[in-house]
């Protein structure tokens, strides 16, 4: 039996590297990792990469493999060229540098890309081999954006979630990438996307909007066959671990050998992998700006400068390493004295007893990332340092800086800036740091990485119940045994039938879809037979004039109007004010797009393209949802996207609140609902779980059946006319 659970990501969470006597087996520090820890560790697969080429293996595959397996983890074993092309190539120079906005080091080599491609089929097959047929399979980051696409193809029925790590750049940054559309393809074969905040999931949702053209609803995104959750879980920190450091002895005898290293003297703290992102030749400038510009603070401040080596085969991280030499020796050549050093740089990485110990001593943190996916430092900064002493200076730009409101915040990007906040920061009053801290430990005690943790995995439960109820069948066979069956024995029966899409084919002016003598005499049998409800985005008029002497109920412009007897009724007291201001930019996005006009409806406003041009009319109808969309909300409006049309009312009407209000009047046993497009949705939805509801065509519904055409659609409503026909006497 497959595994029931698999994390999925680049690298796994033991290291192995060679020994003289053989391999060794550490666990890797990281976020992920620390992360993921507390969930409890049995029952769980992780897959990923064991951090050494395969080379390296020579013939010793399966032993590390058995070792690996004892620790929960399978190895997705790359070559030295894979390493190259999918890891430093693709993922570190073409997806990095582009998330984070920094297109002048983003590399677009084709040859990346074939390699990042061929790593990410490895990694899902591999999953696909071990993973159970409905495993829950989490994915983790960049550099394996394909997975999820690739996933779904091979295990159909699995539920799986996608993590991002790092910044979702811009729809206007990503849209430079040649292979933009596979990533987002890729992406979408996930049940579940998240991302650390609001920002990121709104520029992954325009991006789907504008390349794909997949519009979503809070965050529910659905395409033809699927629906894809995109949500925010900022990713935290093991709250305690740092809030309770400073009682662990270790920590405790680092905290003293500081003591007597640093004396009195304030420490500000910086502490980054050594990423271009990090800002820290901006950091290490300012540094030297305030000391020239404040000499009351030279030999009072010590700046704890750790940076922990980083992709150290790229080019642009080789050339930051010796910016940041030159800067430091710059800095201590100009002002350091025989007993001060103003920069002390430790180019490695810490042991969490020597980090704790400098976020608990520190009077300043400088985090000043120029773009960063979260910044895990800066929480756990907060964490750890006495609340009456630590202030945290905090770029704008990091995901961090969406929690941490509190913390001093700066643009990165201005020396000037970075300079008065240092020194505002060291002389901040004790009250207001207290103040400050409180809050931001506060807010990370409740959400820390486990909370973390568990919302994400307790959403995918969730969307993989609601991916349930998006599953239709062919109304053939048994099924359709069983609701013919039903239509017979019921007594009060009332079908739901849409006009356009479903009853009639879809045609290029409106007016020529009048009713054949067939559909009239079908529709007029049906009523002797239940209560027939024609449903439709129509005008009155029309409907009336078409059905008018049919013993019908007619519902016109999606439940406005209604008429039960001979006269039309309104259903609701609405709203037309939200018109005068819709309405120009409606008329601005016709008089642009040759062919498209807009239709004024009693309460609502239509946008019509069928004859404009096809592509300009689609990439026009985009771009004024687009402009719409700040104003739907606040206005309590709707944008009703139908075939080549964009209808705009209040959200109030639809059919399936028209629907309800009609079951609730009449004691009916059996319901019928036929409908092919969004706007039939609702109507299926509203209608209690028992109801036989039909979905005309291709696309993804909550409608339980499915027909394929208008043809089948009629060819089936004949049937039950047929059978109950049959069955009985004879109807009156
Ligand atoms: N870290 C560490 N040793 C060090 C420096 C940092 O273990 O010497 C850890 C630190 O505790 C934090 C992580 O590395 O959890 C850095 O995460 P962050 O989100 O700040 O940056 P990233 O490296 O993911 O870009």
């Amino acid at each position: 039996m497959g595994a029931k659970f698999v994390l999925v990501a680049n690298r796994l969470p033991v290291s192995v590297t060679r020994t003289e006597e053989g391999f060794s087996f550490k666990p890797s520090v990281g976020g992920l990792a620390t992360a993921l820890s507390s969930i409890s560790t049995e029952k769980i697969l992780w897959v990923g990469w064991p951090g050494l080429p395969s080379e390296e293996f020579s013939g010793n595959k399966e032993e590390v493999a058995r070792e690996l397996q004892a620790l929960g983890c399978h190895p997705v074993c790359l070559s030295r060229q894979e390493i190259e092309t999918f890891y430093h190539g693709f993922a570190n120079r073409t997806l990095w540098p582009l998330c984070h906005y920094f297109l002048q080091y983003t590399v677009f080599d084709p040859d990346y890309w074939e390699g990042y491609r061929q790593v990410n089929r490895r990694y899902a097959e591999t999953v696909a081999e071990l993973a159970d047929e409905e495993a829950v399979v989490w994915v983790h980051d960049y550099q394996l954006f394909l997975v999820p696409g690739l996933l779904r193809k091979l295990l159909p029925r699995a539920t799986i979630g996608f993590f991002l790590h790092i910044p979702f750049p811009s729809y206007e940054v990503f849209r430079v990438l040649p292979w933009r559309r596979e990533i987002l393809e890729g992406l979408l074969g996930a049940d579940l996307i998240g991302f650390h905040t609001y920002e990121y999931a709104r520029h992954f949702l325009s991006s789907l909007r504008r390349l794909l053209g997949y519009e979503h609803q809070l965050g529910l995104v659905t395409t033809e066959t699927r629906a894809v959750k995109v949500e925010v879980f900022p990713i935290s920190i093991d709250y305690f671990k740092f809030a309770r450091a400073a009682e662990d002895p270790e920590v405790q005898a680092r905290i003293e050998a500081l003591r007597q290293e640093v004396g009195d003297r304030r420490l500000i703290l910086s502490v980054d992998r050594l990423d271009y992102t990090k800002g820290i030749p901006q950091r290490l400038r300012a540094y030297e700006v305030f000391l020239e510009r404040y000499p009351e603070w030279r030999e009072q401040v010590v700046l704890v400068l750790v940076g922990v080596p980083s992709r150290t085969e790229v080019e642009h991280y080789q050339e930051l390493k010796s910016e940041v030499d030159q800067l430091i020796g710059r800095i201590n050549g100009r002002f350091g004295t025989l007993s001060w050093t103003p920069v002390h740089y430790l180019y490695r990485s810490l042991s969490f007893p020597e980090l704790a110990a400098l976020y608990w001593r520190a009077e300043v943190a400088l985090v000043t990332p120029l773009r960063d996916g979260m910044n895990l430092i800066a929480k756990e900064y907060v964490a750890t340092v006495p609340e009456d002493r630590g202030v945290l200076v905090l770029s704008e730009m990091a995901g961090a800086a969406a929690e941490l409101s509190e913390a001093l915040l700066v643009n990165p990007f201005s020396q000037e800036e970075l300079v008065t906040t240092l020194r505002e920061a060291l002389s901040l009053p004790r009250d207001e740091k207290i103040e400050r801290n409180r809050r931001m430990k506060e807010r990370l005690r409740r959400y820390d990485v486990h909370r973390w943790t568990r919302e994400f995995l307790a959403a995918l439960e969730e969307i993989r119940k609601l991916q349930e109820t998006f599953v239709s069948h062919q109304l053939v066979g048994g099924s359709r045994e069983e609701l013919l069956l039903a239509f017979v024995q019921a007594e009060r029966p009332i079908f739901f039938l849409d006009y356009d899409g479903t009853l009639t084919g879809f045609v290029s002016r409106p007016e020529r879809a009048a009713p054949d003598a067939a559909l009239r005499d079908l529709l007029s049998r049906l009523a002797r037979i239940a209560r027939v409800v024609l449903i439709s985005g129509r005008a009155p008029e029309i409907l009336g004039k078409w059905f008018g002497d049919l013993p019908l109920t007619l519902v016109a412009e999606h439940g406005v109007f209604i008429r039960e007897d001979s006269t039309w009724q309104l259903t609701g007291d609405y709203s037309n004010e939200w018109k005068e201001t819709v309405r120009p930019i409606l008329e601005l996005y016709a008089d642009r797009t040759p062919g498209a006009f807009v239709e004024e409806k009693p309460y609502s406003l239509v946008w019509h393209y069928r004859l404009a041009e096809s592509e300009l009319g689609e990439m026009r109808a985009h771009e004024l949802k687009e402009a719409l969309l700040d104003l739907v909300q606040p206005l309590g409006l709707m944008v009703l996207e139908g075939r080549k049309v964009l209808e705009i009312k209040p959200r109030e009407i639809n059919k399936g609140v028209i629907a309800r209000r009609l079951l609730a009047e009449g004691d009916y046993d059996f319901i019928l609902a036929m409908g092919d497009d969004w706007t039939d949705e609702y109507l299926f939805e509203a209608l209690p779980p028992e109801s036989f509801t039909v979905k005309i065509g291709y696309g993804l519904t909550r409608a339980r059946f499915r027909l394929e055409g208008v043809a089948e659609a009629r060819r089936f409503l004949e049937e039950l006319w047929q059978k109950k026909t049959s069955s009985t006497p004879g109807p009156s």
